[in-house]
């Protein structure tokens, strides 16, 4: 199964598509992810890539298009992958569309009035967990791992507002491009938890084609 991932910033992608991997057993791939990694290490790709995140815009097609690429080689995306983050714009599904045909596109949708709080509230683990002050009661370390939580750079008043506006502009056509493919499943994510948005998933998912 190929599925690419779609939603607004904070709409819980990287939740949804962690639990998607784990139970289905494919690959996650989230281009922010990478990018995040990059910069942690220091690489030229970071060096570039941290302007345009920190800005709120994308990272040039150029770099981005080529990381996908070459990871979308390795072997252990063969029997499949959840494409977390791309595509992000028409010109980006284009691309990935001349290499690999995707399966599914799943669009979670969130709304926006809400998404402010949600990814300012944001606290982050390294080990992937993530939180929301408002349930921490003044925790500031991971329940999972432990570890000390933190903000992500990107996750400010500023740069949100221009996701947003990035999201609206650049990546909110592909919801049309691929429900005119029939390659689209919506999962209308409303004041659900987390656990709740992950059954629809499965649902939505198990339920497709058939
Ligand atoms: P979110 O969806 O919550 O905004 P991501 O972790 O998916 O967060 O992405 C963070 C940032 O990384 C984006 O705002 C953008 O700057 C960059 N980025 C991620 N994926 C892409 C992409 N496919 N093309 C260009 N830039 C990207
Ligand atoms: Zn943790």
């Amino acid at each position: 199964m190929k599925i690419i991932i779609l939603g607004a910033p904070g709409a819980g992608k990287g939740t949804q598509a962690t639990k998607i991997s784990e139970k289905y057993g494919i690959v996650h791939i989230s281009t922010g992810d990478i990018f995040r990694a990059n910069i942690k290490g220091g690489t030229e790709i970071g060096k570039l890539a941290k302007s345009y995140i920190d800005a709120g815009k994308l990272v040039p097609d150029s770099v981005t298009c080529d990381i996908v690429k070459d990871r979308l080689t390795k072997d252990d995306v063969k029997d499949g992958y959840l494409l977390d983050g791309f595509p992000r714009s028409l010109f980006q599904a284009e691309e990935l569309s001349k290499f690999d045909d995707i399966d599914i596109c799943l669009n979670l949708e969130v709304d926006t009035s809400l998404i402010m709080d949600r990814i300012c509230g944001r606290r982050m683990c390294a080990c992937g967990e993530s939180y929301h002050v408002s349930t921490l009661g003044g925790k500031t370390t991971c329940a999972k791992c432990g570890n000390e939580l933190y903000v992500r750079d990107d996750d400010n008043p500023a740069t949100v507002k221009s996701r947003l506006d990035t999201y609206n502009v650049m990546t909110a056509p592909l919801i049309a491009y691929y429900a005119a493919q029939n390659k689209l499943v919506t999962v209308v994510c409303g004041t659900k938890t987390p656990d709740e948005v992950f059954a629809a998933v499965c649902d939505a998912l198990d339920s497709f084609g058939k």
